[in-house]
């Protein structure tokens, strides 16, 4: 394949779905500890020699471009821990195919980095933010400071990074008795709130039976309160996620249903892990080494191949099994 492979726009999978998208974690460390993501000593870091350096996920993105990548989201880990960040931001922002550059992140470090990543090209930021009390975002992150992620929204907001999106991750017991005040942000600021159903990787795999709780049951407790929700069709960066008007709001409200619906069918995507592997799919453990082949010198051509092969590598869905073993990794080494 490698030799005949040109810049192709968006490359069919075996299923004829669209695969435009490389979520790329930049780092597996977090300056938090989320109850379903990590345990309290935090996930064991890999080397610093195993994980990409900034340069090296540069190229892997500009070798995608020929296999058809035309977004990209960094995330992590929290990829504002990473140092050095806004010059990959500026670096992937002046490769010509990539239309869209977007980045997730706990928003905690977004006050004083908001400015100069948007300054190197950053268009817009997904925030995670799965609690508006601070006690209890405090709780959930174990130790985060909510006052300070609220600021990086109000930054994003201010520096235009649109659409923020607000990333709430739903867990009965936990926050599921927020639901309706999260969605009221959307009444009178244009925030784009979405409630994503826990998933049984990692951590949340001890919590997931009982913590459970589908998007259709909140769309319908969010319907009781603000009548029925209209859909839209178009979001920036859609994805698998679907987006809902509540009348008269300025901002959306969308659903992430990894677990109750197949988002597999719309799936858009392809993961780049910190140190160096293709994943095809978020719920498989089957990863392709792009490391070895980018540190043995090969060219883009080469790497656009490798890329082109975990493309037609995607399996037609994932498997959730709310039972994982424990050897498997955790959504903070596989980018979210
Ligand atoms: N640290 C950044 C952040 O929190 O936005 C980026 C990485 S984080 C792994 C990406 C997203 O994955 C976050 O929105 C987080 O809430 C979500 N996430 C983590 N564990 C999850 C789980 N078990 N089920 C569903 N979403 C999860
Ligand atoms: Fe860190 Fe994001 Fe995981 Fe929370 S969800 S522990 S912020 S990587």
């Amino acid at each position: 394949m490698g030799a005949g492979l040109g810049v192709v726009d968006g490359m069919e999978d075996r299923f004829q779905r669209e695969i435009n998208y490389l979520r790329v974690s930049v780092t597996d460390r977090c300056n938090l500890r989320c109850l379903y993501c990590m345990p309290a000593e935090g996930v064991p870091a890999a080397p610093r020699e195993e994980i990409l350096t900034l340069e090296e996920i540069a190229r892997v993105v500009r070798a995608s471009t020929r296999a058809g990548v035309r977004k990209v989201r960094l995330t992590g880990g929290e990829p504002l821990v990473r140092r050095g960040i806004e010059r990959l931001v500026y670096a992937i922002a002046r490769i010509p195919e990539i239309d869209d550059l977007a980045l997730t992140t706990n928003g905690l470090l977004l006050p004083s980095m908001a400015a100069p990543l948007k300054e190197a090209g950053l268009r817009r930021v997904n925030i995670s933010l799965d609690s508006l009390r601070p006690d209890r975002y405090a709780y959930i992150t174990r130790g985060g400071d909510l006052k300070t992620a609220w600021q990086g929204v109000e930054k994003a907001l201010e520096l235009g990074l649109h659409p923020v999106k607000l990333n709430a991750v739903v867990v009965r017991g936990f926050n599921d008795d927020e639901i309706l005040d999260l969605a009221r942000l959307t009444l009178e600021r244009p925030l784009h709130v979405r409630f994503i159903e826990l998933m049984p990787f990692g951590h949340a795999a001890a919590i997931f039976a009982g913590g459970y709780v589908p998007a259709a049951a909140i769309k319908a407790q969010i319907e009781s309160e603000f009548g029925p929700l209209q859909e839209v069709r178009k979001l920036k960066g859609s994805g698998p996620a679907r987006y809902y008007r509540a009348a008269g709001a300025a901002g959306t409200i969308g659903f992430i249903s990894a677990v109750g619906d197949h988002i597999c069918r719309r799936c858009n995507r392809l993961r780049l892990t910190a140190s160096g592997s293709l994943r095809p799919c978020l719920f498989g453990e089957h990863e392709i080494d792009l490391k070895a082949l980018l540190r043995r010198g090969a060219g883009d051509e080469e790497l656009a191949a490798l890329i082109a092969r975990a493309i037609k590598e995607k399996p037609p869905a994932g498997h959730i099994r709310s039972h994982r073993p424990a050897r498997e990794k955790a959504m903070s080494q596989l980018g979210g």
